[in-house]
């Protein structure tokens, strides 16, 4: 090894991306066996897309005076000198593959669910990276009707509950349609226009491009500003304010608590009417957020079909459980430990593991281990109520020992009944 090798750090993973280790999985487990079983109850059929998408996707869709396509897209350009990017939000991806399989076939209401890999060339920080995972929730049917999003809704708080997550807040807004929406732009930037000079440089610039997101700034000046800025509500056509009443009618029928937030925006173009986010307590920010967006289906050149739709970060998700020392228990059934000795019965271990994998009985090994005090003794930490211990002489004899590691006693079983007695004894146990 050269000295600049010894010296130089291990290579490391990117900036604003994470390892998901062995020790955390239960609790990634957990969310994604939520999610699933959710989605199993209320009838939404998975579908999975590229983790690769076309840059005009996002262009077309997103917005091009959002963030993320302003700033955080990571593109790939291809061999062919293809522009390629990482997926930054699935409903776009999810939207393109209904219009491209033709699933409009399968009838209304068509109600998906995913979730995988995201990427955003963000600046990382608490509860926001380069690359994160969300669970996608989405409704696409024929006519925009309010029940579709308060099922969502139900079904986003029903999940955190499965989630063991508790102080779960809703927020609720609606940011109007094509008709009433450019009235109350006008008026957004009337009022900001009058106080430029205490924008931050972004809402400059957005000003002119996309004013809603300006109520969408995270700078102290900017959110000041927002106290007084004219709230959507007043200038409502009158679907959009039916839409919002029966939405709501809708979750104090179903006792949902939520509160209403006149400046909630989502960042992206495509969103139309409802708008909601939900927070939890120990979460940073929002951990869910979503809403209608009629437009989009129609855009990527489908029908012109209404949706509503919400994802879940899963860091925060996970994040949160953490915070709020979410306990998951122990229900995994401890495993019957395989112990062998002598290089012999080594030889013969995996067959006989695979018998018993036939007949459905759980084993553990570590065959790699060579004495015996260390395979029992982490036979012992696994807490595995059998061990079964196979050497030179049971390998000659075509046996094995059975040995109940609670009570220490132990019985000599022909290998031809192993699974019979093992069968017995965990029938027992
Ligand atoms: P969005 O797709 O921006 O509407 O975000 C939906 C949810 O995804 C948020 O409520 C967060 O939980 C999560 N999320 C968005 N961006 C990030 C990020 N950069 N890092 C981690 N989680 C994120």
């Amino acid at each position: 090894m050269t000295k600049k090798e010894k010296t130089s750090l291990p290579i490391q993973r990117p900036k604003g991306m994470h390892d998901i280790l062995p020790q955390a999985q239960p609790l990634w487990d957990k969310v994604r066996k939520s999610a699933r079983e959710i989605a199993e109850y209320y009838n939404f059929v998975r579908m999975e897309t590229p983790i690769l998408e076309k840059k005009e996707l996002f262009l077309e869709t997103v917005g091009e005076v959002t963030d993320i396509i302003e700033k955080q897209m990571f593109v790939v350009t291809t061999k062919s000198k293809e522009q390629l990017v990482l997926r930054p939000e699935l409903t776009a991806s999810l939207a393109r593959a209904y219009v491209e399989n033709g699933l409009q076939s399968l009838g209304f209401p068509f109600k998906v669910w995913s979730d995988g890999p995201l990427f955003r060339y963000e600046r990382p920080q608490a509860g926001r990276y380069r690359e994160f995972h969300q669970i996608d929730f989405e409704i696409i049917s024929n006519e925009p009707d309010p029940v579709y999003d308060a099922e969502l809704i139900l079904a986003a708080v029903r999940f955190l509950e499965i989630c063991k997550l508790k102080n779960i807040k809703i927020f609720v807004n609606s940011i109007g349609c094509k008709n009433c929406r450019p009235q109350y732009r006008k008026q957004l930037q009337t009022y900001y226009r009058s106080k430029k000079s205490e924008l931050c440089p972004d809402c400059l610039r957005r000003l002119e491009t996309n004013p809603l997101r300006l109520l969408d700034c995270k700078e102290e000046k900017c959110i000041s500003l927002k106290a007084r800025a004219p709230i959507i509500l007043d200038y409502l056509c009158k679907p959009c304010k039916d839409h919002f009443k029966n939405v709501l009618e809708y979750l104090e029928e179903l006792k949902l608590p939520y509160e209403l937030d006149n400046y909630l925006v989502r960042g992206l173009d495509y969103y139309a009417k409802t708008v909601f986010e939900i927070t939890v307590e120990g979460g940073t920010g929002a951990i869910i957020g979503g809403g209608r967006y009629d437009y989009l289906i129609e855009l990527i050149g489908g029908k012109n079909l209404p949706a509503v739709g919400w994802a879940g970060g899963m860091e925060r998700i996970i994040e949160a459980m953490n915070a709020q020392g979410v306990q998951l228990g122990n229900n995994k059934k401890p495993k019957i430990f395989f112990i062998y000795i002598g290089a012999l019965a080594k030889k013969r271990s995996l067959v006989i593991i695979e018998d018993l994998r036939k007949n459905n009985i759980p084993i553990i090994e570590s065959l790699g281990k060579e004495s015996l005090k260390g395979q029992l003794r982490t036979a012992d930490k696994l807490g595995s109520p059998f061990a079964l211990i196979f050497g030179q002489k049971e390998a000659f004899e075509e046996s094995i020992i059975v040995r109940d590691l609670d009570s220490g006693v132990q019985e000599t079983v022909p290998l031809a009944k192993l699974a019979d007695t093992l069968k017995k004894k965990l029938k027992n146990q």
